[in-house]
């Protein structure tokens, strides 16, 4: 979901992009999940998360949004056990995707990232859980070619503050402040009556309010705004491009380390 598009990969034109970039060769990759959040909010809840706050760093701090990724690791793993918990096992309306699926795609992104001249990635993540492996990917390209990088989930970024949840009062708190049209927090009481049960939300979710959504959003930018001025960008030439062949073959190495992913580990 585009909130700014003056700040948006897919929106902006050649000019206007190199000027934002040159100004700022940061680049932002929204990571979300379509996946159920109870009764009370759309199913892409993690998503939205994440491009606002990627739009909106963007327009304060400088750089440019890429292509948000939609798709994301669950199911495997730890996954398994909470779902069997939450949904009753795997629920049908969730776009995972195995972890290998994701951690090539992100180094091809990264590439891509690299290729078209950014030198600092910010990866903000709406769905918590995969991000120790996420960051061992990014680490990985770093090692090899060069990219500053701060990779975090959105309740990593207000640690301390506050706490994340799941379809509860911290992640609706949020919607309500950015979109406010997509929550009905009537249908909260649906999770005793309707057939899809709990639906994975939390019980503590009436407690939401716009209110808090925009403190713990607005502790979050100001997470990215530290980190950004904090990136230490490398120097890349400009003629530097790296092949589909140069990553096969950190992929070939990185491939192998699957045994130490948390994202396959039980526990
Ligand atoms: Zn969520």
């Amino acid at each position: 979901m585009i909130f700014r598009e003056d700040v948006r990969w897919e929106t902006l034109k050649p000019q206007e992009f190199l000027a934002r970039q040159a100004a700022c060769p940061v680049v932002y990759l929204p990571m979300g999940l379509c996946e159920p959040h109870g009764h009370v909010a759309p199913f892409g809840l993690d998503t939205i998360k994440a491009d606002w706050l990627c739009d909106e760093a963007a327009h304060r701090f400088g750089g440019i949004v890429a292509p948000t990724m939609n798709y994301h690791v669950h199911e495997t793993g730890y996954h398994a056990p909470w779902l069997e918990e939450v949904m009753g096992g795997v629920n049908p309306r969730l776009g995972a995707l195995p972890p290998q699926v994701v951690f090539q795609t992100l180094l091809y992104q990264l590439r891509a990232f690299r290729n078209a001249g950014f030198r600092g990635l910010v990866l903000i993540s709406g769905h918590h859980g995969a991000q120790a492996d996420l960051r061992r990917v990014v680490e990985a390209f770093s090692d090899a070619f060069g990219m500053a990088h701060f990779v975090r989930t959105d309740p990593e970024l207000v640690a301390g503050r506050f706490t994340g949840d799941h379809a509860g009062r911290y992640e609706l708190s949020q919607l309500l402040a950015i979109r406010p049209d997509l929550v009905d927090l009537s249908r909260a009481g649906r999770v005793g009556t309707d057939p899809l049960g709990r639906f994975a939300q939390n019980p503590d979710v009436e407690e939401a309010s716009a209110d808090e959504g925009t403190r713990i959003l607005g502790a979050s930018l100001d997470r990215i705004g530290q980190a950004v001025s904090a990136l230490d960008l490398p120097d890349i030439p400009a003629d530097a491009f790296l092949t589909l062949s140069d990553v096969d073959d950190l992929w070939d190495r990185f491939r192998v380390t699957q045994g130490d992913w948390v994202t396959l580990s039980a526990g």
